[in-house]
Order: structure tokens, then C-alpha cells, then sequence
């Protein structure tokens, strides 16, 4: 009875592994030359094994190759008149990847490296991100080229009223919910509502968030990313009996992520010791002044080298990669994709990292997530830890919908529960598919299952 029963398990272990390694490859054949979209679907196919396992209707309604096609791909061309009365393209993306829990969300990114690659792969992740919130929303992504930086304000209005005189045609508070991400904040989100609303002529408040709170942006959300990633960070440390107080903390970025980490970490008893920005990062031993980095970064949009000259005790180191290098307890990574590769996720661990939180998106490549749980490393993946901005995001289109707004601690109180649900349903799950403690399977597998659920109710469509 026992061997007849191993026997079947093996099969079915087997005809999950084929039926993943089969999808990947069709995937990579289907988008050649897209290297984070692979990696990205890598990440979560492998992890889905066990879920497929015991769960063969997925396999019979043929869920990954449907999750894994895009419903749809919208590039656009974005002609604008810089400054000096030249006329410059850029080019548009927008992927709404996948409806069956909501309306398509997820935010823009204004970021030269951006291509149909990096919008994709954000666009995926997204899906499984926002399920795991359990709010209504389904997953998309979109951006541009355009660099932001060096612009003047003028430059950036013309960019956005253009991009958006196209993208409106495909969102709405009930298809398509944009947001920000790298590049784009308040002051880009604002111009890009100001130019939906005269296109369309009303003002439809829930086809953005991230708005200011002026025009029914909501409190909270320009905090919620970073922020979330803290409590969930907080999370994975208190279940082993640990917790922020006295911490060493090393935060990558300065952008709208980290500062808001930053001041959570150290509100929450922790010294932040270094961040970074595109250029290199600063380094102080006794901790950095978090108001400092904000206001060069956010009011006077200034480069990290030039908190030194406020704060002579502190280091700058041009480049950004050696920041893996310093000594910490925690280490949140909140700028961009592959900043940690195996040999920055090596330094780490052999200078004794205990808890690492994702708050950018792909932070770590497929290498160093494996050091990292190979070493039994907390490690927060960034579907969960950074799902915060996405979960508040959809609170903001509830109070646009019901035409009042929440108090910063009521928005704050109901961010804080859904961390803990999350970090709660991807232990479950991890636990559940044989894999006590590892977060990265269980958020996939979590938030897939929400998903595929709803996708086999809806039909083949
Ligand atoms: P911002 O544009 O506000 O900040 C990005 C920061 O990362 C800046 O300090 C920037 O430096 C740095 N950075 C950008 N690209 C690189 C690079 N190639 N190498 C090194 N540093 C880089 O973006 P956000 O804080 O909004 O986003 C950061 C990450 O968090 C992204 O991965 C985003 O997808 C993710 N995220 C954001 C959410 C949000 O609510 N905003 C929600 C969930 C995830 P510089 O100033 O020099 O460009």
C-alpha cells in the first residue's frame, strides 16, 4: 500500500516537473532575448511544482500556458518637445496582464532601461503581488523609456500629457488602475491625472492612485511600500524571537521605497547605516539622518554624495554594489531589479545577515535567493514584502468609490493587517506544499492559487 502509494506521488511529481520545464521553454521561445521576463516566470514556475502536484485540475485546464501570455501588450510612441524645441520619442508600454481577480493594476515606470522585458516581468509578478493582498485587482504594468532625470518641470508635464493622450484610450477605474513606481511620483501621477481628466471631461478619481490627498489621493500611500516591507521584515524576525531594536539595517536607493523603510526601521528601534542611489551610496556607523536624505532626494531632487557635505562623519562610495559589502543585520533592498547576485547575497551571509525584505521588485536574481535560503537567511520575497503599495493603492479606489477618505492611522491599522495576513498565508502555504519556511514558494503559491481559482470559474477565455 505505502509503495503503491509513493508510486503515485512520483508520478505526479513527475508529470508536474515536465509540465513546468514544458511551459518555460515555450515561454522562452515565445520571447527571445527577454531576460528578466524569463527569470521572473522561473521563479514562480519552479515553485509551483508542489501546488501542481496535488492540484492536477490546474494542469488540466492548462492554467500556465494562460497565465504566463499577457491578455494583452499595448506599445505606444510618445513624441514630445523638449526645451530647447526639439522634438524627442520615447516609446510607451502598458501589459494588463491578467483580469481575473479585478481590474488590471500596477504602476508606471519612467526609467531608460525600460523594454517590453521589464515591463513584462513586472507585469507577472504583479498578478501574483496583488492576489496576495486579497483585495480585487488583477496584475498589470507600464512605463516608458523616458528618462526623468536632468528634465526640467516643463519637460516632464509635455512627457506625461503625451503618454497619457494614449493611454487613456485603455484604462479606467474599472479596467485598468495605473500607479507610480521608479520614476514616477506624485508630481508625475498628478500630471498624468490632470490630462485624463481633460481628456475625458469628468473626474473619474479611481482610474490612478497614488493622487495627491488634495484631489483623492489616499493618506498613507506615499508610505505604504516601505513602510509595508518593515512589518512584514517585522514579522518573519519576531517568529524567530527577534525583532528591529538595535539593529543594524543597510537600505539600497533613496527613492520613494526606501525613505519611507528607513524611517519605519528606525521608528521601530533599528540604525540605519547606509542607502544608496544610482550614482553610489553613504555610509555612517552611528546611523544616518533619514529628514536629511529626504529632503535632498524628495524636495530638492539632489544625488546621495551630497549628504556628506551636511554630515562630514559619513562616507560616500561611488558605485552602488559594494553597499552588500557592509556589515548588517538587515538588509532591504528597495531600488531595482538583480542588485543582489550571488556574490553580494555571499558577503551578506558571511557577515551574518538574519532577515533580508524585498522591497524593490526582483531585487535578488534566482542565485541569491538560493544562498540565501541554502543559509536559512529570513527572507521575504518581494510579491510579499513589497505588496504594501499595491494594497493601499486599492484601499485609495475604495474610498474614491465610496467618496470619503480614512484617517493616516485607520489606512495605517488596515496596511499593517494586511502584512500580517500575508506573511500568515505564505508560512501556511510553504508549510502546507513541504516547504516550512520558505516564503518565496508560499507567496507563489498563495497568491497563484487565488488566481487559478478564479480563472477555471471564468472559463476558457
Ligand atoms: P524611485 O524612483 O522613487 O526610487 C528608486 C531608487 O532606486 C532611487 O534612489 C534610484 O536612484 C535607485 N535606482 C533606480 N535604478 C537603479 C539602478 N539601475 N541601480 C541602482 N539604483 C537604482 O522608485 P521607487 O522607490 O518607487 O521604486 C523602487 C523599487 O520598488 C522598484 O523596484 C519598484 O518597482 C519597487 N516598488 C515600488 C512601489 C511603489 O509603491 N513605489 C511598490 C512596489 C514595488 P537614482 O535617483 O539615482 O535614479
Amino acid at each position: 500500500m505505502q509503495r503503491w502509494f509513493t508510486m503515485i506521488i512520483q508520478t505526479y511529481r513527475e508529470e508536474a516537473t515536465q509540465y513546468v520545464r514544458n511551459v518555460y521553454e515555450t515561454v522562452m521561445a515565445r520571447n527571445p532575448g527577454e531576460v528578466e521576463f524569463h527569470q521572473a516566470v522561473k521563479e514562480i514556475l519552479d515553485s509551483l511544482v508542489p501546488v501542481l502536484e496535488s492540484n492536477p485540475q490546474y494542469i488540466e485546464h492548462r492554467i500556465l500556458e494562460r497565465i504566463v501570455e499577457p491578455e494583452r501588450l499595448i506599445v505606444f510612441r510618445v513624441p514630445w518637445v523638449d526645451d530647447n524645441h526639439n522634438v524627442q520619442v520615447n516609446r510607451g508600454f502598458r501589459v494588463q496582464y491578467n483580469s481575473a481577480l479585478g481590474p488590471y493594476k500596477g504602476g508606471i515606470r519612467f526609467h531608460p532601461s525600460v523594454n517590453a522585458s521589464i515591463i513584462k516581468f513586472l507585469g507577472f509578478e504583479q498578478i501574483f503581488k496583488n492576489a496576495l493582498t486579497g483585495q480585487p485587482i488583477g496584475g498589470g504594468k507600464g512605463g516608458s523609456d523616458f528618462d526623468p532625470k536632468g528634465k526640467s518641470d516643463q519637460e516632464i508635464m509635455r512627457f506625461v500629457q503625451s503618454f497619457m493622450t494614449e493611454l487613456y484610450k485603455y484604462i479606467g477605474p474599472d479596467t485598468d488602475v495605473p500607479a507610480g513606481d521608479i520614476g514616477v511620483g506624485g508630481r508625475e501621477i498628478g500630471y498624468m491625472f490632470g490630462q485624463y481628466k481633460r481628456i475625458r471631461g469628468g473626474h473619474e478619481a479611481g482610474v490612478l492612485t497614488g493622487k495627491g490627498i488634495r484631489y483623492g489621493g489616499s493618506l498613507a500611500r506615499t508610505e505604504a511600500t516601505g513602510y509595508g516591507c518593515v512589518y512584514f521584515v517585522n514579522e518573519m524576525l519576531q517568529s524567530r524571537g527577534l525583532s528591529f531594536k538595535d539593529r543594524t539595517v543597510v537600505v539600497s536607493g533613496s527613492g520613494n521605497v526606501s525613505i519611507y523603510a528607513m524611517f519605519k526601521a528606525k521608528e521601530l528601534g533599528a540604525k540605519v547605516i547606509a542607502c544608496s542611489d544610482s550614482d553610489g551610496y553613504i555610509y555612517n556607523q552611528n546611523g544616518l539622518d533619514i529628514q536629511i536624505v529626504q529632503r535632498l532626494k524628495e524636495v530638492e531632487r539632489k544625488r546621495i554624495k551630497d549628504y556628506v557635505q551636511e554630515h562630514p562623519g559619513t562616507v560616500y562610495v561611488e558605485g552602488c554594489r559594494g553597499i552588500w559589502s557592509l556589515q548588517c543585520d538587515i538588509a532591504l533592498p528597495c531600488a531595482t531589479q538583480n542588485e543582489i547576485d550571488r556574490e553580494a547575497a555571499e558577503w551578506l551571509v558571511s557577515n551574518g545577515v538574519k532577515a533580508i525584505g524585498e522591497g524593490a521588485n526582483m531585487p535578488s536574481t534566482l542565485d541569491a535567493i538560493e544562498v540565501f535560503l541554502a543559509n536559512e537567511v529570513l527572507f521575504g520575497p518581494a510579491k510579499a514584502a513589497n505588496a504594501g503599495g499595491v494594497a493601499v493603492s486599492a484601499l485609495e479606489m475604495s474610498q474614491n468609490s465610496m467618496r470619503l477618505s480614512w484617517t493616516f492611522e485607520e489606512v495605517d491599522r488596515k496596511l499593517q493587517n494586511i502584512m500580517k495576513n500575508i506573511f500568515a498565508e505564505s508560512v501556511s502555504a510553504a508549510a502546507k506544499y513541504g516547504h516550512q519556511g520558505n516564503l518565496v514558494l508560499g507567496a507563489n503559491a498563495a497568491g497563484f492559487k487565488r488566481v487559478a481559482d478564479a480563472m477555471i470559474a471564468q472559463g476558457v477565455v
